[in-house]
């Protein structure tokens, strides 16, 4: 079973205050501490099950910043048998499309013959949760979005359980298949000193967008359809009443409010 999953590198959450939205609608993240998003190491550890239960390899593929190797090792400590970085000027700026479609060429190239890609549900930064889908179409592979259990099928397929409003669903996915995962799923393993110091023996291949064969009018910036034309962050309202009078007369007034009475009997 050869298994891909895609690890985004998203700011570490005390470091957001640092963010700068340029006027041009893109991020400034550099010199910004990183962390993988957090539920990409549950994509990541479910493809580690999977291996451990079936055999083959566990490939994770990224878009970023080099920054972004260290958080890789990371990866690679936690067991995935190789690592790749898609890193070029002509891929920054990129919106969901221009990612999903970069990181779809570096699979079909490093990963032809791949059975399953892992996704998060939604990255903490952006967190549009639109790469899995827009990647599955790319790779003409079967999707589905917000799995918090999956199981290899002897069928040729995989036994994925999702939300819905008021159950779950149990579908059949047939091989290759994309799905999005959701923290649910298991609870991602913490690498040992050992499996660290195993990582430093695994390599992590850096691709371009040369390499991967994509022009820079299908990258970055350039091979973006959507463009940010405002940020701004919507004001917190709380309606706020200060009573009059006295003690008992605030009270009374307090437990005539609709829902009060019943939470302080
Ligand atoms: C118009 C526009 C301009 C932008 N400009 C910039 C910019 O200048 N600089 C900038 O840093 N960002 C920019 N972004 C954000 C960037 O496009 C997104 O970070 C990226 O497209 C992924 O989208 P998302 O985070 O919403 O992914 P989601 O769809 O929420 O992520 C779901 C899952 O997809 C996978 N995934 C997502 N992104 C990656 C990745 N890069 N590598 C590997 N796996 C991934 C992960 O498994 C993740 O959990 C821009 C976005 C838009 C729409």
């Amino acid at each position: 079973m050869h298994v891909a999953v895609c690890v985004k590198m998203v700011p570490a959450p005390g470091q957001w205050s640092r963010i700068v939205f340029r006027d041009d609608g893109s991020l400034q993240r550099e010199g910004i501490e990183l962390i993988i998003n957090p539920v990409d190491r549950n994509a990541l550890e479910e493809a580690l099950k999977i291996r451990q239960a079936r055999g083959g390899t566990v490939a994770v593929f990224s878009m970023g910043p080099p920054s972004c190797l260290e958080h890789l090792r990371e990866a690679l400590a936690m067991g995935a048998d190789r690592a790749f970085l898609l890193s070029d000027r002509n891929f920054a700026g990129a919106d969901t499309l221009a990612t999903s479609r970069a990181l779809a060429a570096g699979i079909k190239k490093e990963m032809p013959g791949f059975d399953l890609v892992l996704c998060g549900s939604a990255s903490i930064d952006s967190g549009t949760a639109q790469v899995g889908p827009q990647l599955a179409a790319y790779l003409g592979a079967a999707h589905l979005t917000e799995a918090f259990s999956i199981s290899v099928g002897e069928q040729n397929c995989f036994q994925v359980r999702t939300a819905g409003s008021h159950g779950y669903f149990v579908t059949d996915l047939r091989k290759p298949a994309v799905i999005s995962v959701t923290k649910q799923l298991n609870k991602p393993r913490i690498p040992t000193l050992f499996d660290i110091m195993a990582s430093c023996n695994k390599e992590i291949i850096i691709l371009s967008s040369a390499e991967l064969s994509l022009p820079k009018s299908e990258s970055g910036l350039e091979g973006s359809p959507t463009k940010v034309r405002e940020l701004f962050f919507s004001p917190a309202r709380r309606l706020a009443r200060i009573l009059e009078g006295s003690m008992e007369d605030r009270v009374e007034e307090l437990l005539r409010q609709p829902g009060v009475a019943g939470v302080l009997k």
